[in-house]
């Protein structure tokens, strides 16, 4: 095979999603250039993601127009995927997520064209080649985690008076908070997940370290003071473990 025939063979992404209308959903759809496909093809994949492939000649759309006649079947073969798991690995259109400590559902915008996703009163760009919100939608979490949380640890770190140097809020994958010998707080991004009474915990948590560097009766006790309603807090995370991995 030349280099130039091996160009021409590529699968390649040509445009950001696309979104068609299946029953009263708007399904992304990945639309995909493949100079070796014969003619327009849209595929289910058992992910529930949704593909469109351009053949060589191919245009947009054309492969919109062929995806519309084709949104029925794609509604068919919608429902019969099993039903999504409680804790989808992909984010769709129509998948719920949790955001403050609610559940809410995944919409396209009003203009879904552009690419631009809502959930719970936020708007994303979700310009990605794939079908997958869900790298863009997390990106937007932990902006809005890094914007609100930091100030909220100063706030509570006043009030019981204990000094923080540094916060950090980050993506770790086992824990909510942590807090270091140097005054250091990290947190996790998924706080921005969860009711503000847990965020509230694991912040009051994390700052009490500073007083007592382990999980004594006596770090407990000081906890209590501060959070009367821990005991709920830790339950709820308990009951949401899978929000970490
Ligand atoms: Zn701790």
């Amino acid at each position: 095979m030349t280099w130039f025939n091996f160009i021409l063979n590529r699968a390649e992404p040509v445009a950001q999603n696309i979104f068609l209308t299946v029953g009263d959903l708007q399904i992304p759809v990945a639309v995909i250039r493949n100079h070796r496909a014969r003619r327009y093809l849209l595929r289910l994949r058992p992910d529930g993601s949704v593909r469109l492939t351009l053949p060589r000649r191919g245009s947009v759309i054309e492969g919109r127009r062929f995806a519309e006649r084709n949104a029925e079947w794609l509604g068919r073969q919608l429902e019969r995927l099993p039903a999504h798991p409680l804790r989808p690995k992909q984010w769709l259109v129509g998948t719920e997520i949790l955001f403050r400590g609610k559940p809410v559902k995944i919409e396209a915008g009003v203009n879904g064209e552009s690419g631009l996703i809502r959930f719970g009163g936020e708007s994303v760009k979700a310009n990605g080649h794939g079908s997958d919100l869900r790298p863009a939608i997390e990106r937007h979490l932990w902006r809005l985690a890094a914007k609100e949380l930091p100030p909220r640890v100063l706030e509570y770190a006043t009030l019981l008076q204990l000094p923080v140097r540094q916060i950090s809020v980050r993506n770790q994958r086992s824990r909510w908070g942590s807090c270091s010998r140097r005054e250091t707080i990290s947190l996790n991004w998924r706080l921005i997940q969860t009711p503000a009474f847990v965020r509230d915990y694991i912040l009051i948590h994390e700052i009490m370290h500073l007083r007592e560097m382990n999980h004594s009766s006596q770090f407990w006790r000081e906890v209590e003071r501060a959070c009367p309603d821990y005991e709920t807090a830790e339950r709820w995370l308990k009951q949401h473990s899978s929000l970490l991995k």
